[in-house]
């Protein structure tokens, strides 16, 4: 393993250790969605050591992001998200690779990587991914953020869990956005590093998944909710009674 100690605060945990180190090496993330929890999420997982990372974004950096998407600097505006991001977390991280992908060829990377980072803001993203992560038996790690709440959760077929789906069906309606209702840069960040935090335990062979975890950021507080899988559901239920 090269550069060991710039991994050193993390090796010396239990639940990482040097093979845990190699296990982050030798995995990849797609990240989806560059905005306030992918730049996040994508900054921990490039200084955890993860050996490859895919990004996909299709917008440029605007002066409205700076406030949250922490990734990028003023000199950023006007540019491409993935070009800018790219830039910055080699710079942070010269050991990862990575990949960019534009919104039409990231469904082709999900066989490819050991799971998804869904990071996006609006429903026909995250049924798209969904559907992409069912198909190629992907997890899944999914989080939303306006206003002052938040959201995470894991969908993992191969643990017989529910995919996004299962939770919310897809009645064709338009996702509120933060343009519109708002959102604290701290609000969107801390779910953002929940869903790296996620990501890493799903590598490390740590942690559940199965369970919703919704944060009030005004109360501080996070809450758990049981999933369930809905046996009809369009996307995964076939899957799941093949398998
Ligand atoms: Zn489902």
């Amino acid at each position: 393993m090269s550069n060991f100690a710039r991994y050193a605060r993390q090796v010396i945990l239990p639940e990482v250790g040097v093979n845990g180190q190699q296990l982050l090496r030798d995995s990849s993330a797609l990240v989806v969605g560059l905005g306030g929890l992918g730049s996040i999420a994508a900054a921990y997982l490039a200084g955890a050591g993860l050996g490859r990372l895919v990004l996909a974004d299709r917008d440029r950096v605007e002066a409205s992001n700076l406030q949250r998407q922490l990734l990028y600097r003023q000199a950023d505006i006007g540019r491409a998200k993935t070009e800018a991001a790219r830039a910055q977390l080699a710079a942070l991280n010269p050991e990862v690779e990575i990949e960019l992908r534009d919104a039409g060829t990231w469904p082709q990377a999900v066989p490819a990587v050991d799971l998804v980072l869904d990071c996006t803001d609006n429903f026909p993203a995250r049924f798209a991914i969904n559907r992409a992560c069912v198909a190629a038996r992907k997890p899944l790690v999914s989080g939303a953020a306006i206003r002052m709440e938040g959201q995470l959760a894991v969908f993992d077929l191969r643990r017989g869990g529910p995919c996004y789906a299962c939770l919310y069906p897809d009645h064709g309606e338009a996702a509120e956005t933060c343009e519109e209702a708002g959102i604290l840069g701290p609000v969107v960040g801390s779910v953002g590093a929940m869903q790296a935090l996620a990501a890493l335990q799903l590598l490390l062979g740590i942690g559940e998944a199965g369970r919703l975890q919704v944060w009030d950021a005004r109360q501080m507080r996070w809450r758990s909710h049981k999933m369930t899988r809905d046996p009809n559901c369009p996307v995964c239920g076939a899957q799941q009674d093949g398998h």
